[in-house]
């Protein structure tokens, strides 16, 4: 139940301003959130939506909350009154009901789509296939989400040894990125273990747990 005040500022260091240090408090007690907080740090990123509404109603609500786990569609509705960024839609089905949330709550509400480029079966997101068409068709109108601003895209490395695998993963992302979106947009992409492959291969938000609260049981 700490947080490693040294890796905060070595990875602030490293990232020089670059890419926003998104702290994934997962799991993590509400005083490791408050004493990160404490060093100035405002962006921090949670899995579930529970586990949120409950950090959310504790700590100061100047805190930009990510939501960046997989996000049901039934759940939409107990974080969109507060939520900062959703990283992790996945779905046309799940940005419909983000933005009639939205709506009901009178915000417009940001949100990432996730690409799935990693070699891993089970990790969630549009292909490269789906991810243009449901943007062509929001460029035309055929779609229409007033309620919500399409920031960026998020991504997720398979998880393994393979740091070329991992590079190669990231490059794919960031060339896709690339092909839909301005220099100006937000690419998520990067963990505790592989965030240094992601900023090379341009990221410019990476999203940090263990490195900065501990590892998770
Ligand atoms: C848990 C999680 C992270 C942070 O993982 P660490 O390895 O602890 O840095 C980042 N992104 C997503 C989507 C996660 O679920």
């Amino acid at each position: 139940m700490s947080i490693n005040k040294q890796q905060y500022q070595k990875i602030l260091t490293e990232l020089d301003g670059k890419a926003t240090l998104v702290a994934v408090s997962k799991t993590k007690p509400v005083e490791d959130i408050q004493a990160l907080y404490d060093l100035g740090h405002r962006d921090f990123g949670e899995n579930y939506v529970q586990e949120l509404k409950d950090k959310y109603e504790q700590l100061p609500k100047d805190i930009n909350w990510h939501f960046i786990g997989h996000l049901q569609s039934n759940k939409v509705k107990y974080i969109a009154p507060f939520i900062h960024l959703i990283h992790g839609i996945d779905s046309e089905k799940l940005l419909k009901e983000v933005n009639k949330q939205a709506a009901k709550n009178d915000r417009v509400i940001n949100c990432l789509l996730q690409v799935h480029v990693s070699a891993e079966e089970t990790k969630f997101g549009f292909d490269e296939t789906e991810l243009s068409s449901l943007l062509t068709r929001i460029e035309n109108k055929e779609l229409e989400f007033k309620q919500v601003s399409l920031k960026g895209l998020m991504g997720m490395a398979s998880f393994t040894e393979d740091n070329d695998l991992i590079i190669g993963e990231f490059n794919s992302l960031k060339t896709i990125f690339d092909k839909h979106y301005p220099a100006t947009a937000t690419l998520s992409m990067g963990m505790s273990a592989d965030y240094r492959f992601a900023l090379d291969a341009g990221s410019n938000m990476v999203r940090i747990g263990s490195l900065l609260f501990g590892s998770r049981i």
